[in-house]
């Protein structure tokens, strides 16, 4: 071993405690601040209120995510409605009047979704707010998530950068467009002290081919010159009753990972998050990401039974073939939005409990 590998490897393991824990992104919004259990919820405030709002319901989830002892700490999304709208409301060149019903992917659900009909420019800042509020609020790492660029394109109907050019094409030139705006969020997001980006890419397997191709280099333009820990959070959706049937279509082994797994693993993203507990994903898949941190889903999110610690530990244990040790982190399968607080809260406790206990069993 040369000096340089030593070197890394001591500051990873003071860096990330063994098994450090973490939630993928989002956490239920309380009664007050939205509409429960529900993707698009209405909010219950407006302006200032609303704004007062966002800001305790961001505190009381840093709370609770600390006082359940996890290593990583997110602002739980309370700030926006939906993990892509929250972006796309400051973004030029988007008519939000006109909403059009697409089918999203690949026709999996209907959405009524904006129209993007000039190019695309920033505003001003997205979340601030909310990112320089975390910060002052917790001490621990701070995780702070953007839709990752093929999303985005995936949840807007374009009416302007495919104008004259075949489809492909218009999609990859609107990724790109977005991705130069995500950076520029981005950039700012480490500059208000947040530790590491995480762009959300549930698309990736849904557009394999397209994902392998292109949609990994546009992940990687949006994270162009961050110095912070960058992740992807790639995943088959949130626990809602369409996901949840669309899954059942996938058959036992689901291999849709297997392209963009290895693009993945040359790319210059550092950690990926995927689903493992109660996932079809075969977990060998995980030997793809061969030199990235894994975010291994130890958490289901489409059911409210909660995980026991020896469960969690048994599912680290099982990635463990195939992710060395100062790798791992342990996670939830994909957001909490759509749960009860109270299920929620207790998934929390669990997923430091089921670490805690890993720790014990393989150190
Ligand atoms: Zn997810």
């Amino acid at each position: 071993m040369n000096s340089f590998n030593f070197i890394s490897l001591t500051l990873n393991s003071t860096e990330i405690p063994m098994f450090s824990t973490a939630i993928a992104g989002s956490l239920p919004k309380p009664e007050w601040l939205a509409e429960t259990n529900k993707l698009w919820p209405k909010w219950q405030a407006e302006g200032d209120a609303l704004l007062q709002a966002k800001a305790d319901a961001t505190l009381l989830w840093i709370k609770a995510q600390e006082d359940a002892g996890l290593d990583v700490i997110g602002d739980g999304e309370q700030s926006r409605q939906h993990f892509v709208h929250g972006f796309l409301e400051q973004v030029e060149g988007i008519d939000f009047e006109n909403k059009v019903t697409m089918g999203i992917r690949n026709n999996r659900y209907d959405a009524q979704v904006p129209q993007v009909i000039a190019p695309l420019k920033l505003k001003g800042r997205v979340h601030a707010f909310e990112a320089q509020l975390a910060r002052a609020h917790t001490k621990k790492k701070l995780k702070f998530t953007l839709p990752g660029p093929m999303t985005i394109v995936d949840t807007v109907a374009d009416r302007f950068y495919g104008k004259g050019k075949d489809a492909v094409q218009g999609r990859i030139d609107m990724a790109f467009a977005f991705a130069e705006l995500l950076n520029q969020e981005a950039l700012a997001l480490q500059a208000d002290g947040v530790d590491i980006i995480q762009f959300d890419e549930p698309a990736f397997n849904v557009y394999l081919d397209e994902a392998a191709d292109w949609g990994v280099k546009a992940l990687e333009r949006a994270a162009q010159g961050l110095t912070c820990t960058t992740a992807v959070h790639i995943c088959y959706g949130y626990g809602i009753e369409a996901n949840n049937n669309w899954k059942k279509t996938l058959g036992d082994e689901w291999r849709q990972y297997e392209k963009v797994l290895p693009a993945l693993a040359k790319s210059s993203i550092q950690q990926v998050s995927l689903e493992c507990y109660h996932s079809h994903v075969p977990p060998e898949m995980m030997a793809l990401l061969e030199g990235k941190d894994v975010m291994v889903g130890v958490i289901d999110v489409a059911s409210d039974v909660i995980e026991t610690p020896e469960q969690i530990a048994d599912t680290i244990g099982m990635a463990l073939k195939y992710v060395p040790k100062n790798r791992l982190i342990a996670c939830t399968n994909c957001g909490l939005a759509p749960m009860s607080r109270e299920v929620a809260v207790k998934k929390l406790e669990a997923l430091a409990a089921g670490a805690a206990l890993a720790r014990t069993r393989y150190a």
